[in-house]
C-alpha cells in the first residue's frame, strides 16, 4: 500500500512538473511575439537612392545592380562630365532611357572651372547660369537640382536649409521667383560603406534611428552616394546588402526625388526625351 502511495505521489509530481514546463514553453512564444511587434517595420518610410557626379566608368555596373534590385533611383548629372567624351555621353543617354531611373541637374561645371566652392557660391548669378547651362545639356531634370558640395534644401515649405555661403543664391532664387527645387540629403554612403559591410550595418542603424524619430517629415529619407564609389565587386555587393535590409526589415518604398512631399516638379527627370 505504501509503495502504491509513493508511486502515486511521484506520478503527481512528474505531471505537475511537466505542466509547469508546458506552461513555460507556451509563454515563450508570447514574449518573442511582443519583441517582433515592437520591432515591426514602419511601412511609411519613403527612401530615395541618389547618385551624384555621373556619368562615370563605374555607372554601367551600378545601374546593372539597381536594375537587378528593381529599385527606383535618381541620378544627379554633371553636364561637363557628359560632354567629357563620346563614351560618357553614350552612358548618359543609355541611363536616361531606363524607365527605373530619373536624371536631374547637378550643374554643368560642378564648380570645377571656378576653383573652390566658396568662390563659386560668392557669385550666385553665375551659379544660376551654371544650373541653366546644365539644363540645356541634359535636356531633362525639370526644376530639380542638387548643388555641388553643399547639403542645401529648398523644397516648398517643407524643407529649407542653407548656410551663409549659399544664402545669396537662395535670395536670388526667391527674388527672381525661380521655382527651382534644391535637394540635399539625410545620410551619405561614403567610401567606408563601399569597402566594409560593418559600416553598412552602421548606416542601416542610422537610417533605422531616423525612421523611428517622432518626426513625420523624416519619413522621407534621402541617401547621397556617388557613381564612382561602385568600382569593386565588394562595393556592389554591399549596396545589394543595404537595399536588401531596407526592403526586408524596414519595408521601405523606393522613390524618385520628384515624388517627394513638397516638391512642385515641372517636367521632372522624365525619360525618353
Ligand atoms: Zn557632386
Amino acid at each position: 500500500m505504501l509503495r502504491i502511495c509513493i508511486c502515486i505521489l511521484i506520478c503527481l509530481s512528474i505531471l505537475s512538473c511537466n505542466k509547469k514546463k508546458a506552461t513555460q514553453s507556451q509563454k515563450k512564444p508570447e514574449v518573442e511575439q511582443i519583441k517582433v511587434i515592437k520591432k515591426k517595420a514602419d511601412t511609411r518610410i519613403k527612401f530615395y537612392l541618389t547618385f551624384d557626379d555621373g556619368p562615370y566608368h563605374t555607372t554601367p555596373n551600378l545601374i546593372g545592380v539597381l536594375k537587378e534590385l528593381n529599385v527606383k533611383s535618381s541620378f544627379f548629372i554633371i553636364g561637363s562630365q557628359v560632354e567629357f567624351s563620346p563614351f560618357f555621353d553614350s552612358l548618359f543617354n543609355a541611363e536616361k532611357q531606363i524607365s527605373l531611373f530619373k536624371v536631374y541637374n547637378h550643374t554643368y561645371t560642378h564648380a570645377v572651372t571656378h576653383g573652390r566652392i566658396k568662390k563659386y557660391y560668392a557669385d550666385p548669378e553665375n551659379v544660376l547660369a551654371d544650373i541653366q547651362r546644365n539644363k540645356d545639356v541634359i535636356k531633362t531634370g525639370g526644376n530639380i537640382t542638387r548643388l555641388p558640395g553643399k547639403n542645401t534644401w529648398r523644397v516648398g515649405v517643407l524643407r529649407n536649409k542653407w548656410d551663409d555661403k549659399t544664402k545669396k543664391l537662395i535670395d536670388l532664387l526667391d527674388s527672381t521667383k525661380n521655382n527651382e527645387n534644391i535637394i540635399g540629403w539625410d545620410i551619405e554612403w561614403t567610401l567606408k560603406q563601399s569597402g566594409d559591410k560593418n559600416k553598412v550595418d552602421s548606416l542601416f542603424n542610422l537610417i533605422y534611428a531616423i525612421a523611428n524619430k517622432n518626426n513625420t517629415e523624416k519619413k522621407d529619407i534621402v541617401m547621397l552616394s556617388h557613381d564612382y564609389l561602385y568600382r569593386t565587386p565588394a562595393s556592389l555587393e554591399n549596396l545589394r546588402y543595404l537595399v536588401g535590409r531596407l526592403k526586408n526589415e524596414l519595408h521601405c518604398s523606393f522613390n524618385w526625388v520628384e515624388e517627394m512631399d513638397g516638391i512642385s516638379a515641372v517636367d521632372g527627370g522624365t525619360n525618353n526625351k
